[in-house]
């Protein structure tokens, strides 16, 4: 069985406890690095000026305590190609939200059209609970 890397256990120790659910259930299923759970302020700001997140800060699943988004990938990560990500997406990830009845939005369902491979790679590893604002209000903004 796969486990995950130390960096990734702590990152995902800082999301919602329904992605935490789904996300240990993923693991158990795929090689999965955890790349991002909370964004503070300056982290967001940054992520905005260099075209990496369309928010600002406070506009992003990723900017609270708990964090209600999380970034994937599986391993290992290869930067020219998306078809990884979608297939965990399709196969393991989706499925498993739906089977444990979590609300979840992936990244790869946005618009993607006209996006180069390297901008699909923006929002491919990213998940979020759905409507994210509904569990922002539980939740307190991480300034980080
Ligand atoms: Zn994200």
């Amino acid at each position: 069985m796969p486990t995950l890397d130390k960096a990734s256990a702590q990152r995902l120790a800082k999301a919602h406890p329904l992605l935490r659910k789904l996300f240990t259930e993923v693991a158990k299923r795929a090689d999965i690095v955890i790349l991002e759970s909370q964004r503070g302020r300056a982290a967001q700001e940054l992520a905005y000026r260099t075209k990496r997140s369309k928010a600002r800060f406070g506009q992003s699943a990723h900017n609270w305590t708990p964090a209600i988004a999380l970034d994937v990938c599986p391993k290992p990560i290869d930067w020219k190609n998306t078809k990884p990500l979608v297939k965990l997406a399709k196969e393991i990830v989706l499925p498993l939200a739906k089977e444990l009845n979590i609300p979840l939005r992936w990244g790869g369902d946005w618009d993607m059209d006209g996006r180069t491979e390297d901008e699909k790679f923006v929002d491919m590893p990213h998940y979020e609970l759905s409507p994210w604002r509904n569990f922002a209000k539980d939740a307190a903004l991480f300034e980080g």
